[in-house]
């Protein structure tokens, strides 16, 4: 069977997660959170102690890691690291940083690729991340780079930390989406730009049900509502 890809690219807080889970649900595909996967081998890293910006002690910790994608009861997609589900424990304010360090190393990059290539041969996939793209599925049918202001990520942010009641200053939190789009679109491999037949999504004036809106019209017209 012929699998529809969806890439869905951009930058942290964008909304990407959250808009290409609704999208996939509406319209019965997988839908595969790529930043988990570098969130898992950060996490990792972590707590070893690893300087996540140490290629090296990075690359020769891989034969050690295996990271799995499975999905519960609920559809929602988990994380297994060497069997454990550290779904929640990836999502810590401070996993951030380290997923951005270890995604720039190229080892770490080829570690997860053809995992990703194999969902979407298998399903079709919404699959969200960075690279998707450009270089994980560069024969997408659709390809959607979204993006918003870092303000407006940033606030969005800390609207979502509050709800979860581990509330940050929104200063602390726009530095940190700065170092990570500065991290994402500068590391020499794989670095995160829009593709030249992606659709840009910008939702910097635009509240959830619109953008939600927005991305189901691009989908619908570049699948013929497949
Ligand atoms: O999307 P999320 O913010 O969860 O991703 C965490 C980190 O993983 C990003 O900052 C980025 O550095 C990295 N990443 C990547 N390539 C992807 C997805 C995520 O490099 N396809």
């Amino acid at each position: 069977m012929k699998t529809i890809r969806v890439a869905i690219d951009g930058p942290s807080g964008a909304g990407k997660s959250t808009l290409a889970r609704a999208a996939a649900g509406e319209l019965g595909y997988l839908y595969v959170d790529t930043g988990a996967i570098y969130r898992t081998v950060g996490y990792y890293a972590c707590v070893r102690g690893m300087n996540p910006k140490d290629g090296e002690a990075v690359a020769a910790a891989l034969p050690e890691i295996s990271v799995e994608m499975t999905y519960g009861e609920d559809g929602l997609q988990r994380m297994l690291l060497n069997g454990e589900d550290v779904t929640e424990a990836i999502r810590l304010p401070e996993i951030s940083l380290c997923a951005s360090a270890v995604s720039a190393h190229p080892g770490v990059r080829a570690f997860l690729l053809e995992m990703q290539r194999k969902l979407a041969r298998e399903h079709n996939v919404i699959m969200d991340g960075r690279d998707i793209g450009t270089v994980v599925l560069p024969d997408a049918e659709v390809k959607v780079f979204l993006t918003a202001s870092p303000e407006a990520r940033a606030r969005r942010r800390c609207l979502e930390l509050e709800g979860r009641g581990t509330p940050q200053p929104y200063e602390k939190v726009l530095e940190e989406i700065q170092e990570r789009d500065w991290n994402d679109t500068h590391r020499s491999i794989a670095p995160l730009r829009q593709a030249e037949d992606a659709v840009l999504l910008d939702t910097t004036d635009l509240d959830f049900q619109e953008s939600r809106e927005a991305l189901l019209a691009i989908l619908r017209e570049r699948t013929n509502g497949a």
